[in-house]
């Protein structure tokens, strides 16, 4: 049974978290389907920013530091992202890039479970996660070894030779979920560390870290947290390792007391001993305005409407692109399926190109995948049948026959 738009639109009015989309800048004539690679901008960051330039900065000058309160900020932002990813006060900062922070907690758990060499991944990672373990071995002089193996064999490979287990926990290709609850009993039972890579999980499925017991873990600030191109990371650390941490890029603003300006380097009691240097304020105020919207909403009905808004994708899909060769890589079960959908096609390059001229924004993955964003937030499901619209247009004219959609640019 096909839906109608009529029905379509039905769903947009009826939606419980309708309000949210007015949050944000969305320019006219664009479907934005890439909020998993950068979140849209949310409106008050426009005047947060405005304000924090001229009037914090070009006003206050260095007292803002503390009269606007910029040296809290990653212990704030960090806080309040804890409350939302089931961590506790003091176990979450906002800092660095996530590959940055990759090292700094895959070493903080290296050094805790020193009497192994191994860090475990699985091949498909991300390659920052596994470029970063290649530079901690290469750093370690090969006293420490990688291992990166088939998904399939994953928990095979996790025996009492690993020290940490670093895992994404949505896919970046595929947005196949991977069970955190599960998966880190698996690698405590043999007696290692997990440390979980959770860009593309903060702010788009719940997330209970304390409840699943995790060590470690690392997400980015740009994508389904809407902190603005290259927004600071956040970094997790469970308080019961903060007393066995030796942060190594052992920076002031990780000292316990930066202010006193000691020779000697005593790192905070918390997780803010993971700062290294001077916070990026800009950068911070534009994420805690992400931060904040994801705050206020229920993200138990953001992860309800980001499965129908996903299942509808794949439906009017499989119906009106079924001719095209089109091979779904992402779950077809919405419980293992995150914030994207992405499809497999030969052509995939040319196509997302063909449709970013018609206004439909996703993105692609070499070698072939297309991936499409689903962001909850500001989405709606009219959206979904519009860019189904434009794919099925594209395809019909064949208009991304084109030579020019074949170029690849630097981004992609
Ligand atoms: C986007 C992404 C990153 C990006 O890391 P940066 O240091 O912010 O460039 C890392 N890991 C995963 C799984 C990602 O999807």
């Amino acid at each position: 049974m096909t839906i109608s738009k009529n029905e379509i639109q039905k769903m947009d009015r009826e939606d419980p978290i309708r309000e949210f989309k007015e949050k944000f800048h969305l320019p006219k004539g664009i479907i934005y389907m890439d909020g998993n690679s950068l979140g849209a901008l949310p409106i008050a960051t426009q005047k947060v920013i405005s304000d924090t330039v001229s009037n914090e900065w070009g006003d206050g000058l260095i007292t803002s530091w503390l009269d606007a309160n910029w040296v809290n900020s990653p212990e704030r932002i960090g806080n309040k992202i804890a409350s939302c990813i089931g961590a506790k006060d003091g176990e979450v900062t906002v800092c660095d890039s996530t590959s940055v922070n990759l090292f700094k907690i895959l070493v903080a758990a290296l050094q805790i479970n020193n009497s192994r060499e191994v860090i475990l991944s699985e091949q498909g990672n991300f390659p920052t996660d596994l470029y970063i373990m290649d530079g901690i071995k290469k750093l370690f002089k090969n006293k420490i070894e990688t291992k990166i193996v088939d998904p399939k064999k994953l928990l095979d490979a996790l025996d009492e030779n690993v020290s940490v287990l670093l895992l994404t926990q949505v896919h970046y290709k595929t947005g196949l979920i991977k069970d955190m609850e599960k998966i880190t009993k698996k690698a405590h039972e043999v007696g290692a560390l997990i440390v979980w890579d959770l860009s593309h999980s903060a702010g788009s499925i719940p997330l209970d870290l304390n409840g699943c017991n995790v060590d470690f873990a690392t997400g980015c600030g740009y994508k389904f947290l809407n902190g603005g191109p290259g927004a600071p990371a956040f970094l997790f650390a469970a308080s019961r390792h903060h007393t066995k941490c030796v942060p190594v890029l052992s920076g002031w603003f990780g000292h316990s007391n930066p202010f006193e300006f000691t020779d000697d380097y005593f790192p905070a009691e918390d997780v803010r001993m993971f700062l290294s240097g001077t916070p990026p304020v800009l950068g911070l105020k534009a994420l805690e305005v992400g931060v904040d919207i994801f705050c206020s909403a229920d993200i138990e009905k953001l992860r309800d409407k980001a499965k129908k808004l996903g299942a509808l994708f794949i439906k009017l899909l499989n119906e009106k692109c079924s001719q095209y060769e089109f091979e779904i890589i992402s779950p077809i079960e919405d419980n293992l399926r995150g914030g994207h959908v992405s499809l497999s096609h030969k052509n995939g390059y040319a196509i997302m190109q063909a449709v970013k001229e018609k206004g439909l924004i996703g993105d692609f993955r070499a070698p072939s995948v297309l991936r499409f964003g689903i962001t909850p937030l500001y989405m709606t499901y009219e959206n979904i049948y519009e860019a189904i619209e434009i794919i099925s247009k594209v395809m019909d004219s064949k208009e991304w026959d084109n030579p020019e959609y074949m170029v690849r640019a630097e981004v992609t």
